[in-house]
């Protein structure tokens, strides 16, 4: 007898029929005999429904207000999936985040997980239940309304499966695995087998919205045995885990990983003195604003260009804090570029072998794609393009390092 948590995502519960097919399949595990706890998203588009409700509003919603309306869409889908069970004979009963008490810090809307309370879940498991937990939300100590931040129910699946030392993370959606890349931009996306959580946390954390890069940091922290699955059509998904295989086979790279969520700004014409990166970065930090790739040039009479990226979010106020800073330090001027996509390459094979970034630039450089940043790590190298070349970049990544599908007959 083995205890799984299932989450289902948002196409998964998107119809009432949906939700029936989820329960006929919930039916199925149970009666081959495991305990389960089940933890679902919202319809899909219903966040986002709810999010411009809140918007109508205000421009800026209050956090704590915003997590109040939003938790709400996973709390509409626990219902319907216990009633479906418990209509086809299964016993089952629905939770929300509050009520199991999913103990989290007080950053709304991008709280972090710090206790979970398993007794009620343990006591309705012995009872023979399948316990529906809503993803996404939990409570602080003050009793708010937390959220986990976009894609968060899949942190709350493996955040369970820790706290109940589950045998398995099965975390059900759109697609029958982890990719390549992401299938719907490249036909010839391949299946993983098994990937490891270290490629699996730099391909989330650089772009791939299959899982969310805290539930992977979750399940490499405590261990969860995580599986990504296609939520109707069987077959053997992808597993995440902490070997390494040592096969010949074993590809450099695991996978191509990219978003559009990024903004460039450059300071031109600063002063080269010492402190410079201290002096533009410092106020950026200040205002909270996150950096990610940075390059400072060569200076070049006594200034220097110094380019980083944030988030497309926070382009305009980066902006703001950075034309205050060029006056401030006597800098010629501040550019900026909403219009870039950042491409990675990740495999831990790259630990082993030379010219990857050479072989990267060079399949680039033939479709005559100008990168404008780079930067690299052991297992990842990340450039930023402009965005208009993004899916071409992909393509021809995808083909240069060997990931095409093989083609099947016929085509
Ligand atoms: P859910 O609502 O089930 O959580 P998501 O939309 O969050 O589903 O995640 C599944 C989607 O992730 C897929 O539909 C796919 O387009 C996208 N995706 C991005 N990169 C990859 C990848 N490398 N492998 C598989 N899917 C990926
Ligand atoms: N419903 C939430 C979202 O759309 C959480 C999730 O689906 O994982 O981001
Ligand atoms: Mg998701």
């Amino acid at each position: 007898m083995a205890l799984i948590v299932q989450k289902f995502g948002g196409t998964s519960v998107g119809t009432v029929e949906r939700i029936e097919q989820v329960a006929d399949k919930v039916k199925k595990f149970r009666e081959a005999g495991n305990d389960l706890v089940i933890v679902l998203s919202a319809m899909s588009g219903e966040t986002n429904r709810l999010i411009d409700l809140a918007k109508q509003i205000s421009d800026q919603p209050l956090p704590r207000e915003l997590d109040v309306i939003v938790s709400t869409g996973e709390q509409v889908t626990i219902g319907l999936l216990a009633m479906a069970l418990n209509k086809r004979g299964v016993p089952a009963v629905s939770y929300t985040g509050s009520q199991v008490r999913i103990l989290t810090d007080s950053s709304h809307t991008k709280a972090r997980i710090l206790k979970i309370d398993d007794q009620k879940i343990r006591a309705d498991l012995k009872e023979g239940r399948v316990v529906v937990v809503a993803g996404f939300q939990g409570v602080d100590e003050n009793g708010n309304i937390t959220t986990l931040g976009r894609g968060g129910s899949d942190t709350t699946g493996v955040a369970l499966a820790a706290a109940l030392k589950a045998d398995e993370c099965q975390i059900y959606t759109d697609v029958d695995g982890v990719y390549t890349t992401d299938p719907r931009v490249v036909a010839k996306a391949q299946r993983l087998e098994k990937i490891t959580f270290e490629e699996m946390l730099e391909m989330a954390s650089l772009g791939s919205k299959v899982l969310q890069i805290r539930a992977v940091e979750f399940a490499g922290k405590y261990n969860v045995p995580l599986r990504v699955l296609h939520s109707f059509k069987e077959g053997p998904g992808t597993l995440i885990t902490i070997d390494e295989e040592e096969s010949m086979e074993q590809p450099i790279i695991s996978g191509i990983a990219f978003n559009r969520d990024e903004a460039k700004l450059t300071i031109r014409g600063v002063p080269d003195t010492p402190g410079v990166a201290f002096k533009i970065l410092g106020p950026i930090s200040a205002a909270n604003i996150e950096v990610d790739m940075i390059v400072q040039n060569v200076a070049h009479d006594n200034t220097t260009d110094f380019t980083f990226t944030v988030h497309r979010n926070d382009y305009q106020a980066a902006h703001d804090v950075l034309e205050n800073t060029s006056r401030e330090i006597g800098a010629r001027e501040v550019v900026g570029d909403t219009n870039i996509a950042k491409v990675s390459i990740v495999g831990v094979g790259m630990r082993s072998h030379a010219g990857v970034a050479s072989r990267m630039f060079e399949s680039l450089a033939k479709e005559n794609i100008n990168i404008l940043m780079i930067s690299t790590s052991e297992i990842k190298v990340s450039v930023v393009i402009e965005e208009k070349y993004l899916e071409l970049a992909v393509r021809s990544l995808h083909t240069a390092f060997d990931l095409d599908a093989p083609a099947r007959q016929g085509e």
